[in-house]
């Protein structure tokens, strides 16, 4: 069985560009405007020769009772109750926000592996960005660009070590 990678995070943090880079397609809708992938997105990547299956989450909003954003949010509790690995998406730029520490939360309540992956962090010095994080209290947490490639290699070679 390939192991599944679940992407989550706030919406705009680049899940979907992230998403893109692993499958290596143009499936996933990447945009600025924040939640735009609605449902959960599958796909393909391969890490060295290691297969695995990629699921692109529309957004993370525990706090949403009703409508479209209740909807998303089921999508997403589906998804990470299919995850092997889950990858929690933050925005290095932004840095911490309210909505992250939430999602938080909630990841740490997992009995899954969860690895934080701060991105947009090109041309940004890795240690001093990434600090912030470990407030998150996932673990460590590490630099990515998901749209130059940085880091991107490196991030999933290390969630599917046991696989
Ligand atoms: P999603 O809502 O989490 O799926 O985020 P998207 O993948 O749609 O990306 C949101 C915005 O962030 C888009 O404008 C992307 O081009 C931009 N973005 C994604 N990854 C990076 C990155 O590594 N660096 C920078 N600077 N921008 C990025
Ligand atoms: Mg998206």
């Amino acid at each position: 069985m390939k192991p599944t990678v679940v992407l989550v995070g706030r919406p705009n943090v680049g899940k979907s560009t992230l998403f893109n880079r692993l499958t290596k397609t143009r499936d996933a809708l990447v945009a600025d405007l924040p939640g735009l992938t609605r449902d959960r997105h599958y796909g393909h990547g391969k890490s060295g020769s290691k297969p695995f299956l990629v699921v692109d989450t529309g957004g993370f909003e525990p706090l949403a009772k009703d409508g479209i954003l209740h909807e998303m949010a089921r999508q997403t509790e589906q998804a990470i109750a299919e995850a092997d690995v889950v990858i929690f998406v933050v925005d290095g730029r932004q840095g911490i926000t309210a909505h992250d520490k939430d999602i938080a939360n909630k990841l740490r309540r997992l009995d899954r592996p969860v690895f934080v992956a701060v991105n947009k962090t090109e041309g940004m010095d890795k240690g001093v960005t990434t600090a912030d994080f470990h407030e998150l209290g996932l673990g460590e947490p590490w630099s990515i660009s998901a749209s130059h490639g940085e880091g991107v290699r490196g991030l999933v070679e290390m969630a599917l070590e046991p696989y």
